[in-house]
């Protein structure tokens, strides 16, 4: 399982990131979030999305984030700018995934230092300063290796139909 652990939540600036966090972490393939209780407002966006667009991914709220993080069974990547470059830790992270479950964490504003230390791996995605969606999707397509794009969605009302123009959504059967 691949859990996303979105740190840190400012009401009023802050909603639409987590939301896209949520709805990035799903359509690429992750399987869960954990919010912090100061986003619970997100909980619904997210999982409207699913209903209609289709799962499984499911949403937590914790007001222990880092207790969350403490208590975590299996590896744990932190991605941070000032982390080591994806592109050089990537294999040795898709093979621990293979055996066990990985927390991805992710920022909002600065994230204090037991989350690096606790994390196996704080992995950048470059070492430019930039957003927690674009990380969070550059890492999730390089631990799925693409396939993600490829997925079946279960349980879902409805389907886009890609189009070379226009849009078409159709009821799932
Ligand atoms: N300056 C903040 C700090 O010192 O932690 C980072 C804030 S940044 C707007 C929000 C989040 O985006 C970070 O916590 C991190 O998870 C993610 N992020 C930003 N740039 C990144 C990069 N180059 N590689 C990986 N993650 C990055």
């Amino acid at each position: 399982a691949v859990v996303i652990l979105r740190l840190g939540h400012r009401p009023g600036r802050d909603e639409r990131m987590t939301t896209h966090v949520g709805l990035t972490a799903r359509a690429l393939g992750a399987d869960r979030i954990i919010l912090e209780s100061a986003a619970e407002g997100r909980r619904e966006t997210i999982e409207d999305i699913t209903d209609r667009f289709g799962g499984p991914f499911d949403v937590e709220v914790t007001d222990s984030p880092l207790g969350r993080l403490r208590s975590w069974e299996g590896s744990i990547v932190h991605l941070t700018m000032y982390g080591q470059p994806v592109q050089r830790v990537e294999d040795e992270i898709r093979a621990s995934h293979r055996k066990e479950p990985l927390l991805v964490v992710v920022g909002a504003e600065k994230v204090s230092f037991e989350v690096y230390d606790r994390a196996d791996w704080n992995v950048g995605v470059t070492n430019q300063p930039h957003s927690e969606i674009a990380a969070l999707s550059v890492f999730l397509d390089r631990l799925f290796d693409g396939r993600e794009l490829d997925r079946e969605w279960e349980d879902a009302d409805k389907r886009v139909v890609p189009k070379e123009t226009g849009k078409r959504v159709e009821e799932a059967e």
